[in-house]
């Protein structure tokens, strides 16, 4: 044992035996692992200024509206300000989570939880997002109890319905519809999905959008404020509950995100707030 890592191929030969290669990878996975540490450092280092900003931007917008004398204009700037900043905090968070994915401090603590309630904080977390001509409707919904990690699993809710108001407008608004059903076991599992009607997403987009970074229609996502990041975060917390996210579309009709979850062993005594519940 030399303590260095190797990455292994072989190939057969035609008159028996074969090639194995071998692949010093050490110095490689060192520069990906410093690669890393420094995204997480940076992002880290950005939260404290970006906050700073945030904080003077909204006290300064605050006095132009008490202010007659404030131009239209300088409040057009302050607002930019404000928009962009808030745009890097998201990025930041959202960077931190994946460093945290990549070092294995990303935990997730699965429990029994009802499908109801998922359905119900992830619609109150991205309920600030629905503007007038938004809806939210939920379609079906199975009784019963799934193993997840509440936040974890709210996180992806609100994120593809949020990415759902966001690249789902048509002209008569957004519609965003979800569903809780179960998928025949075993092992038993309830598939959530979160449906809109805007552009879909094209055959060769659908596997790529769960990378990092990766986006299907670069201006459109630039202008929505995300940071190419939603998806894979998603797709890192489903498989982390033994689950599995994909996408259906039907190019320009829409597009259906589904994700599976376990569902909880049956439980032969309810718990005390369930007797009082029913
Ligand atoms: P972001 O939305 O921040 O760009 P995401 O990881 O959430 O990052 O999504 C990646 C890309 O997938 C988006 O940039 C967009 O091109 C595409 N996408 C995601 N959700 C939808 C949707 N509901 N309809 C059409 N395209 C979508």
């Amino acid at each position: 044992n030399t303590g260095r890592i190797y990455a292994v191929s072989a190939a057969p030969m035609a008159e028996g035996g074969a090639v194995v290669v071998l692949r010093d990878i050490t110095r490689l996975q060192q520069m990906e692992r410093t690669q890393k540490e420094f995204v997480a450092n940076v992002s880290h280092e950005l939260r404290t200024p970006l906050t700073s900003i945030m904080g003077y931007v909204e006290l300064l917008i605050d006095d132009g509206n008490a202010d007659a004398n404030m131009t239209a204009q300088s409040r057009e700037f302050f607002d930019a300000i404000l928009k962009n900043a808030q745009r890097m905090g998201r990025l930041t968070e959202d960077l931190l989570v994946m460093a945290k994915v990549d070092s294995g401090e990303q935990k997730i603590n699965p429990a029994p939880v009802r499908v109801a309630a998922l359905l119900q904080e992830s619609i109150a977390a991205a309920s600030g997002l629905l503007k007038d001509d938004a809806r939210l409707e939920i379609a079906a919904m199975v009784d019963t109890e799934v193993m997840a990690d509440t936040d974890a699993v709210v996180q992806v809710l609100s994120n593809l319905i949020e990415n759902a108001l966001n690249y789902g407008r048509g002209a008569h608004g957004s519609l965003v519809v979800m569903a809780a059903e179960m998928v025949a076991g075993p092992p038993s599992m309830v598939k959530f999905s979160v449906r809109d009607f805007g552009a879909g997403i094209a055959f060769e987009h659908r596997e790529r959008i769960f990378e990092r970074f990766y986006r299907a229609d670069k201006a459109r996502s630039r202008e929505s404020g995300g940071t190419g990041l939603g998806l894979s975060i998603a797709k890192h917390l489903v498989e982390s509950h033994g689950g599995t996210i994909w996408v259906e579309s039907d190019l320009g009709r829409g597009s259906r995100f589904c994700f599976t979850l376990p569902q909880a062993p049956a439980r032969s005594n309810p718990l005390p707030d369930e007797e009082q519940a029913s």
